[in-house]
């Protein structure tokens, strides 16, 4: 039997990457799939990749007027939500002392506030008893150099979902967070070089105890636990999929 027969899934931030590779997962399982991104191209690309009868939304996780449409277009073809992955982030890399306002308003207004207005909006579209999971990251537990203000914004999302499954209780509505520690995806190459993504992802793989990046493809086997109900009794909780970054 399929994990997810008949659910329907919306993935905000399907269309690359971790998000991508997740619909892909989901889609198998017999999910209804709906991704969102900012790019129709790309997102045109990633639902014909992901097929199954799968669809794709223009949607900007910080501006909270697209975030309604998006809902209400998943609402008009699929029906209600059973498992809204909010996946959507950015990275942006830099000293602390260089770090501007616009840097980090924007780091926030997608990476923690557009989280939090994705998870309200879609109380209403949502069905009881349905799982809601956010990425945070491995950052959330140990301190790395030029992502101040990224890791603080993984922080306030992995504490969003202890106390939104206390309110969301009484709908039987779980959420919970994955945390990935780096992965191979196009989150390095943006606003970088070819050279200098490939710098960072070397980096980033040797100091990392199974001395490689993770896949998307093995992140996406975390969110289908916590999609199913598999995972049913984790409720508030964090799954930290880092090979072994925060704890060895
Ligand atoms: P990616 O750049 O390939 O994907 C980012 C996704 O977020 C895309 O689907 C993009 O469309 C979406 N997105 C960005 N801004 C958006 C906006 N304003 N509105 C709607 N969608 C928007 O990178 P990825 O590595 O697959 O990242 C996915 C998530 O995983 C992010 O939250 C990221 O912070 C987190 N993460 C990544 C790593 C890693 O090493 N790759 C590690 C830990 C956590």
């Amino acid at each position: 039997m399929k994990k997810l027969h008949n659910k329907v899934a919306v993935i905000i931030g399907g269309n690359s990457g971790i998000g991508l590779a997740t619909a892909k997962l989901f889609a198998q399982q017999g999910a209804k799939v709906a991704i969102t991104g900012r790019n129709k191209k790309t997102i045109d690309e990633a639902v014909f990749e992901v097929a199954n009868g799968t669809i794709g939304l223009v949607s900007d996780i910080s501006d909270l007027n697209s975030i309604d449409s998006t809902y209400g277009t998943v609402k008009d073809t699929f029906g209600k939500i059973d498992v809204l992955v909010v996946n959507a982030g950015i990275l942006i890399a830099a000293p602390f002392a260089d770090y501007t306002e616009e840097m980090f308003d924007q780091t926030n207004d997608i990476n923690f506030k557009g989280v939090f207005f994705s998870i309200q909006k879609a109380l209403p579209h949502l069905n009881d008893g349905a799982s809601v999971i956010i990425t945070a990251s491995t950052v959330v537990h140990k301190g790395f150099v030029s992502t101040a203000a990224y890791s603080a914004s993984k922080a306030a999302v992995r504490s969003l979902a202890r106390t939104l499954s206390a309110e969301l209780l009484d709908r039987n509505i779980r959420v919970n967070v994955l945390s990935p520690g780096p992965i191979d995806t196009p989150i390095f190459s943006r606003g970088a070089t070819e050279e200098q993504a490939n710098a960072t992802k070397t980096h980033l793989a040797s100091g990392i105890p199974a001395k490689r990046l993770g896949t998307s493809e093995e992140i996406a086997e975390g969110f289908l636990y916590l999609a199913s109900d598999d995972s049913k009794f984790m409720i508030g909780g964090e799954l930290l999929l880092d090979g072994g970054a925060a704890t060895l």
